[in-house]
């Protein structure tokens, strides 16, 4: 903690200096930024000494608490090595250990296939005998292409799913399919298979054309369906696209089970399932987006487990490190692995890299979280935190401005709205997630929302003590800015 001059000095050297991201620099330069010094468990330490509960995991990456003293442990030793090396030429000891611990977790799948509903099922294509020619049925993830982030994570996949199919002989499978409300990172070609207007819309003069599917949002069901007597109308949206249009479509790229910028939107069992069976008979890739949903989020390791499927293309990122350093990976299974294979002349090869691609700390620091993760049954241990979480949220559903709740895990979404019986929303402008925010902050709690929708994504490491606390200030907090009534 520093002097109230040094302090302030900061503060003024942040507005000076910091343009941050996805803030209006304007309301920024008019208020008092927090600045963390330091973290411990789930909870962060500002200069001034003050803490607040960390209720989004520093932005859904943090997993085991802050500090964790084995990951700190594991950059320490890997610091006494060497801090980076590139990839490019060369390998590096934690990476490959680490691409062999994630390859084997990711092909892990928790349940079998025949418990697996699978409530749509969708025509076939016309000629089902032309799948053996190239279409990559449902097979292990094999090959680890790191990167540095989620959205590189995204951009790899989509690179290497186009050129698959260059590879393979296939022409004119040049655009992709994605999903509205779907969110994928910042970079163009994430931004392409974005679906969030808000964030996405300026900039599209500068994407590449993409087809866009419903989102399986049934709260406010675009198609105007009602779960689950809609018979899945939104699948049947997506196997539209691909009747019509899988000749010029390289992959269908989602987030599987939950959209989660697009508004902690939960997606109906049975959907991501049906989506995988789709690419399957017509021929194009699954890429799953587990950025957010990895490293149990959900309840599981990864979301595409809870209905046993197994994508083509994987991306990883976030929790990857538990939220130590920025490090991603991409995982390809081998069909696709070695349509790159050939001689050097071919020029087969996949022409992308980042410099910081597979770093050697952050790979130490995914070592130490994935060893967490088993000495710790992290997964297992999180059925009473999901309980306490559900509880809380069937409660908070009554409240009149609450619209809808939702959750997978420990992954949630509480959708605020002005009229609860026409769901008329709250117009954004009114900023009623933020202010649910700025009421959650003046009671040590850090949140940050996503509109309307007050998000709720703790480390997977909270004390149950520490979740009932965040869900009684967001309690309050919502009580208190959509009726004035809160404590
Ligand atoms: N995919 C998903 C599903 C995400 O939620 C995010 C980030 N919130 C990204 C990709 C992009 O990750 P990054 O911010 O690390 O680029």
């Amino acid at each position: 903690m520093g002097t109230i001059e040094e302090n302030r000095h900061l503060e003024e050297t942040d507005k000076n200096y910091i343009w941050h991201p996805f803030t209006q620099m304007k309301e920024w330069l008019n208020e008092k930024p927090v600045i963390i010094t330091e973290g411990r468990d789930c909870f962060l330490k500002d200069i001034y000494g003050n803490w607040y509960l960390d209720g989004v995991s520093s932005l859904w990456v943090n997993i085991h608490g802050h500090r964790k003293q084995e990951i700190d442990d594991a950059i320490k030793a890997q610091l006494d090595r060497i801090s980076h090396t590139t990839m490019l030429g060369l390998s590096n000891v934690p990476a490959i250990q680490l691409a062999e611990r994630l390859v084997k977790i990711v092909n892990q799948s928790a349940v079998s296939s025949k418990q697996i509903e699978r409530p749509y099922r969708g025509s076939h294509p016309e000629k089902p005998e032309e799948k053996s020619l190239y279409a990559p049925c449902p097979m292990p993830l094999q090959k680890v292409f790191y990167s540095d982030n989620g959205s590189t994570a995204v951009e790899v996949a989509l690179k290497m799913a186009f050129q698959y199919w260059i590879h393979k002989g296939v022409e004119g499978k040049s655009s992709f399919l994605s999903l509205k409300n779907g969110y994928h990172g910042d970079t163009l070609g994430a931004v392409s298979v974005g679906g969030i207007d808000i964030f996405h819309s300026t900039f599209g003069p500068l994407l590449f054309k993409t087809y866009r599917s419903p989102s399986p949002y049934c709260y406010r069901c675009e198609l105007g369906g009602t779960y689950p007597d809609c018979g899945f109308a939104c699948l049947h949206k997506v196997e539209e696209i691909l009747r019509e249009h899988s000749s010029e479509i390289a992959a269908v790229i989602m987030e599987p089970l939950v959209q989660a910028a697009g508004g902690m939107i939960v997606a109906p069992p049975g959907y991501l399932i049906g989506v995988r069976e789709l690419c399957t008979n017509y021929r194009v890739l699954m890429i799953a987006d587990e950025v957010a949903t990895g490293f149990g989020r959900t309840g599981r390791m990864f979301a595409c487990e809870h209905e046993d499927v197994v994508p083509d293309i994987m991306c990883l990122s976030k929790g990857v490190t538990g939220g130590y350093f920025p490090l991603a990976a991409t995982i390809a299974n081998d069909e696709i692995y070695h349509a790159f294979l050939g001689e050097f002349r071919d020029l087969k090869t996949f022409f992308h890299g980042h410099s910081y691609t597979g770093n050697p700390l952050g790979c130490a620091a995914a070592l130490a979280c994935l060893d967490i993760f088993e000495r710790e049954n992290t997964i297992e241990g999180l059925g009473p935190k999901i309980r306490i979480l559900e509880t809380f949220l069937h409660d908070l559903a009554k409240l009149d401005h609450v619209g809808d709740v939702r959750n997978k895990g420990l992954m949630a979404g509480v959708e605020l709205v002005r009229d609860k019986a026409t769901k008329e929303p709250y117009p954004w402008e009114e900023k009623m997630g933020w202010r649910v925010c700025h009421y959650a902050r003046a009671k040590g709690v850090f949140l940050r929302p996503l509109g309307n929708v007050v998000v709720i994504m703790p480390p997977l490491s909270i004390s149950t003590e520490n979740l009932e606390q965040l869900l009684t200030v967001i309690g309050e907090g919502i009580a208190e800015v959509t009726t004035g009534r809160g404590k």
